[in-house]
């Protein structure tokens, strides 16, 4: 790992700088699109890099950064327009996350091997580094870790309601009261830190008396990777949390998402939970997390390692006798 670097480049478009600093130069090009897309909101296919060169002629996106011999702090010119802008002079933009979420899971893609390759180990050391945690309460000896996404796992965040309540997935007290027996709980979603603690709030998990959540991880608790099925996505490597609590690791923690892309870095901790949409109507026949709290009970009374299960075939696990 010590012959990767740490990348800053300085953006300047619209007459304000924005420095990127969450790059190395083994990231491509089209890492670094990724990246000022989220400081900037343009997205990367309207982003000109006036002058991001390659042999003479503009840098293409699978060409990495350590190939472009940049002086420190180099300023990149850009022009681009925001989905904002565009919208205030058309017609509203299609809804980009749905779009996204449709070619997710099919489930028979074959698991890139990322988890290993040193730029992405560098990325989570840089967060186990920086990212600032708040426990609310501390981990407990000899308990398992449960990861868990929020949108549409444990809360349609797309449906309208009065309440709270109307959107939240049944069982999920219950849910949460039965894991924390043998696990302690984190929750992470691709969302900011004051919508977490909102939605915390609104679903009433903050203070539940039955249970305790350990803490919040958010969008910057995530690092982004350039897959070749995918493209340049951000997902949620366990291996942040795993290195500053290393009483976790592989053997006894699990996650759960909607998404199975979010755990991209770790495909075997990972359970694809149904999503949870349309709340209005799913309400009285959403079973999910009542038949997910019998399945984390079992592993944590019969499985002493839990990279020996495949979460793919929850459903059908059968303790051994
Ligand atoms: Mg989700």
């Amino acid at each position: 790992m010590t012959n990767i670097k740490e990348v800053s480049i300085l953006v300047k478009w619209s007459g304000r700088e924005y420095h990127i600093t969450d790059l190395t130069d083994q990231d491509t090009v089209a890492v670094l699109r990724h990246e000022i897309f989220k400081k900037t909101q343009v997205r990367p296919e309207r982003q000109k890099l006036i002058n991001l060169k390659y042999k003479g002629k503009g840098a293409e996106d699978s060409v990495k950064l350590s190939n472009l011999e940049l002086k420190t702090n180099f300023k990149l010119m850009m022009v681009g327009s925001t989905e904002q802008d565009i919208e205030d002079v058309c017609h509203k933009p299609e809804d980009m996350v749905e779009v996204i979420d449709d070619f997710d899971d099919q489930d028979d893609k074959k698991e890139e091997c990322i988890e290993e390759s040193a730029i992405y180990l560098a990325k989570i050391q840089k967060r186990i580094k920086e990212y600032k945690i708040t426990e609310m309460n501390p981990p407990r000896p000899n308990k398992n870790l449960l990861v868990l996404d929020i949108d549409y796992t444990l809360f349609d965040h797309r449906s309208i309601a009065e309440t709270g309540a109307e959107l939240m997935r049944p069982y999920l007290h219950e849910f949460l009261t039965s894991a924390y027996e043998h696990y302690d709980i984190v929750i992470w979603s691709a969302t900011g830190m004051r919508w977490i603690e909102e939605k915390m709030r609104l679903l009433g998990v903050n203070n539940n008396p039955n249970y305790k959540i350990m803490f919040y991880l958010d969008a910057s608790a995530m690092i982004s990777v350039h897959t070749l099925d995918y493209g340049v996505i951000d997902v949620k490597p366990l291996a942040v949390i795993w290195g500053l609590y290393p009483q976790y690791t592989a053997s006894n923690t699990i996650m759960f998402d909607d998404i199975r892309r979010n755990f991209l870095m770790n495909p075997r901790s990972g359970l694809r939970i149904r999503p949870f949409r349309q709340a209005h109507l799913n309400r009285d026949k959403d079973t999910e997390l009542l038949k997910l709290s019998k399945y984390l009970n079992d592993i944590a009374i019969h499985c002493k390692d839990f990279t020996k299960l495949n979460h793919r075939k929850w459903e059908h696990y059968e303790p051994r006798k």
